[in-house]
């Protein structure tokens, strides 16, 4: 059988169901679609992906590439953006199934129904894969855990109940790749550093790089477990640690290799359970996986609501946005619901949202991501933000929180400011953790989060603030 690999988000050659399906096929051709970037500078929310995340991007898939030609394969890029046209390319290449991963996300899953549909057309058939989680689709349909309502009930249907599968091996060797004749491979091109695409992209600003530079290869991503598990062994204090925003190894920077899948989350959680055999389990080794948890959840919660997860009140509420408190301006959408406007791209409606503010509205939300709010710590967190593309949990938190309440303004857009902004940005544990501190879903306690409180008992000696505010 030829079969064509749509390389989604699953940038590693360990723990890759796409590889281990195709390991038999005659031959295997992957393939990745070159994103869109028009030669206009267009604004940040139709971009969707700033500095820091395209760069890294661009590191996984090179190392990914040469991953892949190692094993006698090779990667190809797609300059057609659009998933559905794969299955035109795998029909006159005569592959007969396409294998791809699944992934959460409106925009997402309508590109997986829009192969799914003309894959039809073309009679090649299409498999999706569970690589981005750390259960299956099938384990999480039998089991008790419901990710529709809270993490609680979802935590306590999975934990002792359901084990993720052990990971994958990497390949040695992998298919060969087809025989592409020209006419075949009409705007098929391999992959190379210096395409001027990837390179371009290779030039964007390095994440994170004020203390120690992320780099996207797997590899990086396999040294940084190794460290925080093994080497160091961080994770014996994770638990007393996660909290503060500015020492590097207080928690683990896993996520931007888990967003690009450069990490898998089950190679993650196999890695905790043996640390747990070795040297004992403890309340900080417990904790690291809860939190991967979280990323589950969020994964399976988005994946059930759809586009719900994007309405200003949350899947199954009326659109009523964060009870704005304190001070500022209420939240008052002109995009609401999915009727509305949650039809088509993200950047399409987050454009909307912000052409509806009024003036004070859009006068705070541009002060927010300036990091110029009368809260220092939001302002130091937000400027980290902008010069680094990462944030500590306890400082998104704090940041999300003070935009939804304390200003009042759509946390939609807040949540589109990150998704720009951060080297590890996922759909689901973005537009989830967001909706999450606004009130927007369905069992959230969320309060408002008072910044000075959180300073006091996150920052006390004023280091974070110092460190992005050059002032203490
Ligand atoms: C407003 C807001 C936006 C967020 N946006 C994203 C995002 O786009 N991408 C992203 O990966 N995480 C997001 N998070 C979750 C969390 O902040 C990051 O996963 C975490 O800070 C990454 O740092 P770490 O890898 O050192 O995490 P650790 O604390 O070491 O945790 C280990 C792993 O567990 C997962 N995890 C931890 N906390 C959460 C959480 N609250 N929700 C989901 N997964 C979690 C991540 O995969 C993380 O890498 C967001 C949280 C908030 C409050």
């Amino acid at each position: 059988m030829r079969v064509m690999y749509w390389v989604r988000q699953e940038l590693r050659l360990a723990d890759n169901p796409c590889l281990r399906e195709a390991a038999a096929a005659e031959c295997l051709l992957p393939v990745l679609l070159q994103p869109k970037r028009g030669r206009v500078e267009r604004p940040w929310w139709e971009q969707r992906e700033g500095p820091f995340r395209r760069r890294f991007r661009a590191e996984s898939v090179s190392a990914f590439a040469s991953e892949l030609e190692r094993r006698g394969s090779g990667l190809f890029v797609c300059a057609e953006a659009r998933a559905g046209a794969l299955a035109t390319l795998a029909a006159s290449l005569q592959c007969s199934r396409i294998v791809a991963t699944k992934l959460a996300g409106s925009d997402e899953e309508a590109e997986e129904q829009a192969l799914q549909v003309a894959c039809k057309r073309q009679g090649v058939s299409l498999h999706l894969l569970d690589g981005h989680t750390l259960f299956a689709g099938a384990q999480m349909a039998g089991a008790p855990a419901d990710a529709s309502r809270s993490f609680s009930r979802f935590r306590k249907g999975v934990e002792g109940k359901l084990a993720p599968a052990a990971p994958l091996a990497a390949p040695d060797k992998l298919p060969p790749l087809p025989a592409l004749t020209a006419e075949v491979s009409k705007g098929l091109e391999r992959f190379s550093p210096s395409h001027p695409f990837f390179a371009a992209e290779l030039r964007q600003a390095q994440p994170y790089a004020h203390t120690f530079a992320l780099h996207g290869a797997a590899d990086a991503g396999q040294a940084r477990m190794q460290w925080f598990i093994w080497e160091s062994r961080c994770i014996r204090r994770y638990k007393e640690t996660r909290n503060d925003p500015l020492a590097v190894d207080a928690s683990s920077k896993f996520s931007p290799w888990l967003a690009q899948g450069a990490l898998s989350a089950r190679e993650v959680w196999a890695e905790i359970v043996r640390f747990e055999a070795t040297h004992g389990s403890n309340a900080s080794t417990y904790w690291l996986r809860f939190e991967l948890l979280w990323r589950e959840y969020f994964f399976w919660y988005a994946r059930h609501h759809g586009t719900a997860i994007f309405a200003s009140g949350g899947p199954g509420t009326a659109a009523v946005g964060p009870k704005a408190v304190d001070v500022g301006v209420r939240s008052t959408s002109v995009v609401d619901d999915a009727s509305a406007g949650l039809n088509g791209e993200r950047s399409t409606w987050v454009g909307r949202i912000l052409e509806g503010l009024t003036a004070p509205q859009r006068a705070a939300f541009e002060a927010w991501t300036r990091g110029e709010t009368d809260a220092s710590f939001v302002n130091a967190a937000m400027r980290e933000l902008r010069e680094s593309g990462w944030l500590s949990n306890r400082s998104r938190q704090v940041a999300a929180s003070y935009l939804a309440w304390q200003l009042g303004v759509d946390w939609r857009l807040g949540a589109a400011w990150f998704e720009y902004w951060l080297c590890d940005y996922d759909v689901a544990s973005n537009w989830g953790n967001w909706g999450y501190q606004a009130a927007a879903h369905p069992r959230s306690d969320a309060r408002p989060l008072d910044p000075e409180w959180q300073a006091n008992a996150y920052d006390p000696d004023g280091a974070y603030r110092h460190r992005w505010l050059k002032q203490t």
